[in-house]
């Protein structure tokens, strides 16, 4: 087995906190021979710019680029408020995939059996959910020019964003999410607003070539927008990947986040594009949540977001997908067994420690390896 680099970007607030779990568990399946992980440990966010007055260093970045796969914390904090914002916190994270060219952006949304109590839809609807939400990350309306605020001078004031797609990029995150499908329930979802916007034809036009052209063994369907986000809080089940722009992606992945309950159980993945001679995608994973400086330095984080993101590097960037379902196994049993941190406990009941979380995901993910 090549060993295989990891960069580790624990960032602010419960950021390191959460990434210790990982570390627990990192260690002891090198130890067992199970992974060969050679980690490194880098800043970004606040904790960066306390350190060299930047978000995050060239260094760190070309340390990310020549990592195998890069497992970030969170950033953030009212400690940073004041800097100046080019180098706030977020910057860093924005420089990582801006400069990686991460421009898929996978959030599964996932619904543990033991958790759909937390969700605010019925548990029937909700129970074993299991869908990903591909969203396009690097285009569209948040990156389009122009972009600005115009005075009209007559006391009123004009706003343009403009949203703005190109053929490959479409082209590119189609084909994550098809792959991705593979690997799953075989089925995609495109969504766009082609009955209103150029941008939502030309999506249209370029999803349904690629899949005829590349993946006829995928069922691929296509919704608006609009009515897509209706039918995932109607009936999210039917879905399996969903593959959106920015825009879309940003408004409906916040929406199957609350399907399941906690943003403390929410992984996310970015990667870009497949490196022509060895397929492999620069990636970076991250759980969906923030820094959480009202309990950072508390032990009261749930580190499970963090260790599903892991989970998710070990099937994405080192295919190690059997070792993946092992990870997440063990995560359900352990909420099968009733153990549970602060942001999904109920009110009145016991909760554990971040560590203690941890210490029983590994404890489970040791008792399945046998
Ligand atoms: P947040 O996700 O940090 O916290 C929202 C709420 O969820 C808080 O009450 C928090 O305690 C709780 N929470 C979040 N993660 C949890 C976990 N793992 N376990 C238990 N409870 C958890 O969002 P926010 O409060 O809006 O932002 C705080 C800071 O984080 C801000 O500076 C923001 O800019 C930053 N942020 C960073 C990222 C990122 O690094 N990708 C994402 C979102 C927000």
């Amino acid at each position: 087995m090549t060993p295989q680099k990891l960069l580790l970007l624990p960032g602010d607030g419960i950021g390191p906190e959460v990434m210790g779990e990982v570390q627990r568990l990192i260690d002891w399946l090198n130890a067992q021979g199970l992974t060969q992980f050679e980690t490194e440990t880098g800043l970004v966010g606040g904790c960066a710019y306390d350190a060299d007055k930047v978000a995050i260093t060239d260094a760190t970045v070309a340390k990310a680029k020549a990592a195998d796969a890069i497992l970030l914390g969170a950033v953030g904090g009212p400690k940073w408020d004041p800097v100046p914002f080019d180098v706030r916190p977020e910057a860093g994270l924005l420089r990582l995939r801006k400069d990686l060219e991460l421009f898929a952006n996978l959030r599964p949304a996932i619904c543990y059996p033991a958790l759909a109590e937390a969700s605010s839809l019925k548990r029937e609807i909700i129970e074993g959910l299991d869908i990903v939400i591909v969203r396009e990350l690097t285009g569209g309306v948040y990156f389009g020019e122009p972009k600005e605020i115009t005075d009209l001078g007559n006391g009123q004031k004009r706003a343009v964003d403009t949203q703005v797609y190109e053929t490959y990029e479409i082209e590119r995150i189609a084909r994550v999410a098809f792959e991705l499908a593979r690997k799953r329930g075989n089925k995609v979802t495109s969504m766009e607003k082609r009955n209103v916007m150029k941008s939502g034809v030309l999506w249209n036009e370029v999803v349904t070539r690629v899949h005829a052209n590349e993946y006829k063994d995928v069922k691929l369907e296509h919704q608006l927008a609009d009515s897509g986000g209706m039918q995932l809080v109607r009936n999210p089940k039917q879905f399996d990947v969903i593959v959106t722009d920015n825009l879309f992606g940003d408004v409906l992945s916040d929406i199957a986040a609350m399907l399941t309950g906690s943003l403390g159980m929410l992984p996310s993945a970015s990667l870009g594009a497949a490196d022509a001679k060895t397929g492999k995608r620069k990636a970076l994973y991250e759980p969906v949540h923030g820094s959480a400086p009202d309990i950072a330095g508390k032990g009261l984080a749930n580190p499970v977001a963090m260790l599903a993101s892991f989970a998710m590097a070990l099937r994405y960037s080192f295919d190690m997908g059997k070792l993946a379902d092992t990870i997440e196994k063990a995560i359900a049993n352990v909420l099968d067994k009733g153990v549970r941190t602060g942001d999904i406990a109920p009110a009145g009941t016991k909760s554990v420690s971040t560590s203690q979380m941890g210490e029983a995901v590994l404890k489970e993910v040791q008792a399945l390896h046998g």
